[in-house]
């Protein structure tokens, strides 16, 4: 500090001359490395939200560190198809990818403990339980052999169920719906006696449209509005059962992570912070006029799915997360860490959030 106060009074009252060395010129002698890199996301290119939350990181990075690290956004599509941006980070042909760790099941059925779990933990909870409650080191565990260093990469906050083009009664009408889910809810729906299919976003809208499916889940009113979705179906279903705080996840190549000095490792770990909060902040403040536009300008029918629906999705939930937990070993711990985590989480928050929320209605 008193270096710093010296210099300072030094520059201000006297002028110090050229004969003084400033930073400028140490820095001119010995230029610092400047890294490109690559991100590929699974989303299309600017898409509100989802797609905001890569373009937002690499803004960041690059401003926190003065242009040392640049990184350049795809969307999806655009150097690699949607699906497939966890191989192209884990080969390292981008070093940074965006999406969420459910889309890769087959290959990491675990993963999608670390997106979400169909009537478990919100997004409060989730971002509690990745950044202090175990979580990110069981993720990191899980990606290891895959050459990956996951972050936590944004979160929706509570879903919508989803966009139906007929009425959910009961669950005599989940039997034969083709539906667009992924992740746990897409093996509940199945298990229902749906057809659960994964099509990445930006094919929502004509897949509604042409009839290849009959409901399709995807954010809230602020990013199914984006794409249109109420022109596609009529009903317009709630509460988000399946996807209650879904965590998106930014994978980093590991080599091109620890090339990185440590300053700027650090710079990517908070920017990844950040943008992980940042989506919420986001969703939390332009979902609710999102809705009220869905509703008033464009007609569409909001409904609650029936309880006695709830009560047998929450009831498959618990056998599809059991099978999923059975795998190996670590996809056991990671279930088991997420259901103590949970049940304390349940019980506090039913005297704290659920509470409040209650006293806030009266
Ligand atoms: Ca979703």
């Amino acid at each position: 500090m008193r270096l710093i106060s010296l210099a300072l009074m030094c520059t201000l009252l006297i002028g110090c001359g050229s004969e003084t060395t400033t930073s400028t010129e140490a820095t001119s002698a010995q230029p610092e490395k400047t890294y490109n890199w690559k991100l590929v996301t699974t989303w299309p290119k600017n898409f509100p939200g989802l797609g905001l939350a890569p373009e937002n990181f690499a803004k960041d990075v690059e401003r926190m560190s003065n242009g040392r690290l640049k990184i350049k956004v795809y969307g999806a599509g655009q150097m690699v198809p949607a699906l497939e941006v966890f191989d192209a980070v884990s080969q390292g042909t981008a070093e940074v990818g965006h999406g969420a760790a459910y889309y890769w099941k087959g290959k990491i059925p675990a993963g999608v403990f670390f997106t979400a779990v169909p009537f478990g933990l919100n997004a409060q909870e989730m971002n509690a339980w990745i950044h202090y409650g175990g979580g990110l080191e069981l993720w990191r565990e899980l990606y290891e052999p895959f050459n990956l260093i996951p972050f936590a990469g944004g979160n929706t906050g509570v879903q919508m169920a989803g966009w139906f083009n007929r009425e959910i009664k009961s669950m005599d009408d989940i039997r034969g719906l083709k539906m667009r889910i992924p992740g746990l809810g897409g093996e509940v729906i199945s298990r229902a006696g749906g057809i659960a299919v994964n099509i990445p976003g930006g094919e929502l809208y004509t897949s509604m449209q042409t009839g290849v499916i009959d409901a399709t889940e995807w954010v809230g009113p602020y990013n199914d509005r984006a794409f249109g979705l109420h022109q596609v179906a009529k009903y317009y279903y709630y509460p988000g059962w399946h996807e209650p705080g879904p965590t998106l996840e930014l994978i980093i190549n590991k080599q091109a992570y620890e090339t990185l000095p440590a300053d700027l490792q650090a710079i990517v770990e908070v920017a990844a912070r950040a943008a992980n909060q940042d989506m919420l902040d986001e969703y939390t403040a332009r979902n609710n006029a999102a809705l009220v536009e869905l509703v008033e300008n464009h007609g569409v029918e909001v409904k609650q799915l029936p309880d006695d629906v709830i009560a047998e999705l929450q009831r498959l939930s618990v056998e599809v997360v059991e099978e999923v937990a059975a795998v190996n070993p670590l996809s056991r711990r990671i279930a088991d860490s997420l259901k103590e985590f949970a049940k304390q989480s349940k019980s506090y928050h039913a005297i704290s959030e659920e509470a409040f929320y209650n006293a806030r209605q009266k």
